[in-house]
This record gives C-alpha cells, structure tokens and sequence, in this order.
C-alpha cells in the first residue's frame, strides 16, 4: 500500500501524460513553451482569478510575492504556528518576522481570534510593523478567510494565501487560491495538484502585482529579456512540467477531487467514535491533500503508528514539530503561546490518501485502527 499512490494515477493517465511530454520534447521548447501560458489560463479560470503567473516552486511563489508587497527588514507577518516550514521561511528570508499564530484545534488552520491578538500584541510591543497575513489551507482544508480577511482590512495588513496544499478546495462557490490579496501553490508531486518535479504558482486579480512578478521571475527583465530594471531571481516552471500538469487538470477536476471527498466520508463513517476525525464546516470543501486523525496523546499516537506500520500501512505525522519550537526560529520573538499547535504535534497522524485509494484498503485500515484501539 502506498501513502500517496502517484503510480497507479501515471498508469491510468498513461497515453495522455505521454504524449503530452513527447510534444514539448518534439518541439524543443522547453523553456517557456506554449504550455506555460496555456497552463496559466485554465488555472486562473479555475480558480476564478484574473491572473496566473506559474513559478519554479510554492516557497519561491510566496517570497516572490511577499517581495511584491515590499515585505522586508523591520516588518512581521503572520504565519499559523502548525504548518509546513516554508510558510515562515519564506517571511524568514524576505528579512521579515514570522509572527506565529495559535490554530483552531478542529480545522487545523489558523484562529482569527488568536490572529488579532497576536496583532495587538505586536503593536503594542512598537518595534516590527504588522505587514501581511499568510493564513494556510492546511491538509486542503481552506482557512476561515470571512474572519481573517476582516482582520486584515481592519489592520491595513495585506493577506497572502498559500494554498500550496489547498488547490482544489472551496468555500461556498468561491475555489481557493481566490481569497486574499493573492494566493500561491505547489505543484510538488504528493499536492493535490503535482508535477513529475518541482513547480509552483501565483494567483493574483492585481495588474501591478502580475507585472511585478513575471519581472522578478525573470531576473528582474523590463521590456524585454535583456533589460533589466531590478534584481530578481530565475523562477519558472518547465515547460515539460506544464504539460504533465495540462494533461491532469481534467482528471483532477472531473473525477479526483470527487474521489477524494468519497474517501474522506468513508474514513470518516468508519472511524467516528474511535479517533477526531478532520472536521469540515459547512460549506467549506477540502482538497484531502491529507486525511489527519487525532489521538488522546502521544503514547497512543506513536503506538498506533506503529501498529499500522507493523501491517504495512504508511502513515505520517505532519507536523511533528511546530514552527516556534523549530531550531531554525530559536531566538525569534513569540507574541503568543500555541498550546494547540504543540499539541496537535503530538496527537495528530495522517493516513494513506490519494483518489486511487480503494474501498478494501480503507476497510482495511479502519478495521486495524478500531481493533487496536479496542484492545489497548
Ligand atoms: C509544500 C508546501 C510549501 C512549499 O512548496 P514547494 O513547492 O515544496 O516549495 C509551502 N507551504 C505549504 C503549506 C506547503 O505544504
């Protein structure tokens, strides 16, 4: 059994997928190929969002933005304590603070309620001025945007929202990567959405905003290639990579995320009453970039993992460490304690979960879950 089954997807998608590559080898246009542009436009008319702008990866697409807004020495941005590291790197390496921030113990996602005082506090500490808010769609599970957007127009704070493991999800009829000011993703190839590499993108409504970046993509380029007005960087996304990713929008659209949600109702039906199952507010849609149980502690969690792992069930324990605990932020101020995110860190475990995943192995791993849970 496969954690995140990308075998059994390359096998059904086949044909498509390698004809797709087979074009951009034939073409030799491997950089910046008509796949590219063609790729952005169906991902911004997904998302709902005028432009598109594809990258070399999500941590690059949310430091390029962040350098956008003028984020730099001096200022604080706040970042939900339980995610990936590279929410707060890429505040890290802007030259900015990453403010963490407390989550909401049933979604995962960052508290608006700890959110505004984590804010409060840092004006009223007076040394860093309150920039930007990077909320996250964690496990595919969008942030509560009505209340942080709210927050953010109350603070003149400017909201980015990395949704590098949210594409696909919704909220009402509003699809994410369309909630704040702008929105990234990662096309790593375990996302909802992944490439046969590393790839990544910005969604944005913002004119300025989409000229900004594809000048910095592209060593900061005016006019054309060879001039150049600012510093910027070389951040593009294959055109190869383009392609795979062309060849699996449909798929993804049509059948995946539908496949996925069914996955989650059966794991959920079946484990109710043994662990927290992920909760999902209403009208909200989550793209299962991962199924996350809870356990009473931590004894009970390592135990059951290697219980599952005896019988050959992958799982993994996303995240084991919060950001403020993290060698890497020693000595970074904390406006607040995140006793949720520390113990989410020790509760939480996420099982096998891609839409290949069938019926049996479900009942499968349910079963060893309730049986080991019965017995201990
Ligand atoms: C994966 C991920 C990123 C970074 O994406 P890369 O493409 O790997 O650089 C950023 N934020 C979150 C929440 C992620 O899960």
């Amino acid at each position: 059994m496969e954690f995140r089954d990308l075998k059994k997807q390359y096998e059904i998608l086949k044909n498509t997928i390698d004809e797709s590559i087979q074009s951009v080898i034939d073409s030799s246009k491997f950089i910046n190929g008509p796949q590219i542009r063609q790729l952005e436009i169906k991902l911004a008319e997904y998302a709902g969002v005028k432009h598109c702008i594809t990258c070399a990866n999500g941590t690059d697409a949310l430091s390029m933005m962040l350098a956008s807004w003028g984020v730099t020495k001096g200022d604080a941005v706040f970042v939900p304590d339980f995610t990936f590291f590279a929410t707060a790197e890429a505040v890290s390496s802007e030259g900015a603070v990453p403010v963490f921030v407390d989550v909401d113990d049933r979604t995962f996602n960052m508290d608006p309620i700890k959110l505004e005082q984590a804010i409060k506090e840092v004006l009223k500490e007076g040394i860093l001025i309150p920039k930007a808010i990077i909320p996250v769609n964690l496990f595919g599970l969008p942030a509560p945007y009505d209340e942080i957007n709210n927050i953010a127009e109350k603070h003149n704070l400017k909201v980015l929202e990395d949704s590098a493991q949210g594409f696909g999800g919704s909220i009402g009829d509003k699809k994410a990567c369309s909630f704040g000011d702008a929105a990234t993703t990662s096309f790593f190839p375990a996302k909802p959405l992944g490439c046969y590499g590393d790839g990544g993108a910005i969604f944005t409504d913002n004119d300025e905003t989409d000229s900004y970046i594809r000048s910095i993509q592209a060593h900061g380029k005016g006019s054309y290639k060879y001039e150049n007005i600012q510093i910027g960087r070389n951040s593009r996304l294959d055109t190869i990579q383009a392609a795979i990713l062309l060849a699996k929008l449909q798929i993804f659209k049509d059948q995946e995320l539908g496949k996925v949600k069914e996955i989650a109702d059966t794991y959920a039906k079946l484990l109710d009453g043994y662990v927290i199952t992920p909760h999902v507010p209403d009208s909200y849609q989550s793209s299962w970039a991962q199924y996350t149980i809870q356990l009473k502690n931590k004894k009970e969690r390592d135990c059951l993992q290697q219980f599952l792992n005896s019988n050959k069930v992958p799982t993994m324990i996303y995240y084991p460490t919060p950001l403020h605990l993290q060698k890497a932020f020693e000595g970074n101020p904390l406006y607040q304690k995140c006793p949720v995110s520390e113990k989410l860190s020790n509760t939480v475990l996420s099982l096998p979960m891609h839409p290949y995943l069938d019926t049996e192995s479900i009942c499968f791993i349910a079963n060893l879950i309730r049986n080991y849970l019965k017995s201990s």
